[in-house]
């Protein structure tokens, strides 16, 4: 049976991206040797590591003016480095779920955290707009994509201090003005990789703007310097990686794929609106392309297990929402297929006409 595979993250790579990731793990470029067992200071290395930042700036229309570099360590090792780097004295957070949270507590052992705008009140289910943010912020922190709750930031807010973007669940899935942003980053394993590599795009500015001593490996300009060379970088997600930008490329870059994305995520969004036995638990105008969560309809609560069997009999993988959301949560990232929507579309419309004769 075919699957459908729905994976919050790590999640769906294209075909022909996994294929030449395994031919490389067994001849990298004809050198008879493995991607795995060579030097990352071999030029075939630094070939791909190069591509990838070409790409990455190709791709996102990246402005001459940022650097583009890749390390290890999460999402949630930039959690600690950011506020190390760049808060002084007080920055601001706008918490929007998980993933904003855990930046706050991380960012609270440099300095003042104020959270100029929150979601928490409604359990996450928008997006804040309209907030205040005062001119004395060190930077201004935002989840562009919210993975666990669904949300999305639809536009680049306008900041009147250095504005910060997780956007690890969203990256190259929509176009984004970088030049609004100081610096974006994110873990790579939702749209662009396995687990194992963190990007990070960050205005030259800022590299004069850290305000502390820190260890070599903490300090942005390290990594800037030397070209995510400082040390061993995650050769094999990177590869994959760069694969992953050829492949997009190919597709028509990220203004096609977000053609799809959009597309997709309409079918699914409505079906959900349509159905009787689910509902959406975000608000319409801040709905995630990426991550589309849903739950049974008011009364029809006690289905969710029957559903959840019922889509896996037919072929859908990873459709589990969140624990702190409930019922599903289908992740539609870049390599998703519409077919793939299409049959869980398809299994949602089944399952309501079994119901109905029931
Ligand atoms: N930010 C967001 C938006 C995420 O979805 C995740 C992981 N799901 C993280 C941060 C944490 O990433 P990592 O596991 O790479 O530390």
């Amino acid at each position: 049976m075919k699957k459908h595979n729905f994976n919050a993250g790590p999640s769906i790579l294209p075909d022909v991206v996994l294929q030449n990731a395994a031919k490389a793990i067994i001849d990298f470029n004809g050198s008879g040797l493995s991607l795995l067992s060579i030097s990352h200071r071999t030029k075939d290395f630094e070939d791909v590591l190069n591509e990838a930042q070409t790409l990455f700036r190709e791709l996102l229309h990246i402005p001459d003016n940022y650097k583009i570099f890749f390390v290890s360590g999460g999402a949630s090792t930039q959690f600690f480095h950011i506020p190390a780097n760049f808060l002084k004295t007080k920055a601001g957070y706008v918490n929007t779920g998980v993933w904003s949270k855990k930046a706050i507590k991380e960012a609270k052992h440099y300095g003042e955290v104020q959270v100029v705008a929150s979601s928490e009140d409604k359990n996450f289910t928008y997006i804040p707009k309209g907030f205040a943010i005062p001119a004395d912020l060190d930077y201004l922190y935002i989840c562009s994509n919210n993975t666990i709750y669904g949300s999305e930031y639809k536009v680049d807010i306008d900041s009147p201090v250095p504005l910060i973007a997780d956007m690890s669940s969203d990256i190259m899935s929509r176009p984004v003005d970088v030049s609004k942003y100081a610096m974006i980053y994110g873990g790579a394993q939702k749209n662009l990789a396995p687990a194992g590599v963190t990007f990070v795009i960050i205005r030259d500015d800022m590299l004069e703007k850290v305000v502390r001593e820190l260890p070599s490996m903490m300090n942005v300009n390290t990594h800037v310097a030397n070209n995510s060379m400082f040390n061993t970088p995650p050769v094999f997600p990177i590869y994959v990686m760069n694969e992953t930008l050829r492949w997009l490329k190919a597709q028509g870059g990220v203004e096609e794929i977000y053609r799809r994305n959009l597309e997709k995520a309409e079918l699914l969004y409505n079906e959900i609106d349509r159905n009787s036995l689910f509902r959406g638990t975000v608000e319409k105008e801040d709905r995630s392309l990426m991550n589309i969560c849903f739950v049974m309809s008011e009364g029809n609560e006690e289905l969710a297990p029957e559903f959840m069997e019922f889509a896996k009999e037919r072929g859908m993988v990873g459709i589990k929402g969140h624990r702190l959301v409930g019922g599903f949560r289908a992740s539609c990232y870049n390599a998703c297929p519409k077919e793939s929507v299409e049959a869980l579309v398809a299994c949602m419309q089944e399952f309501e006409k079994m119901k109905a004769n029931q």
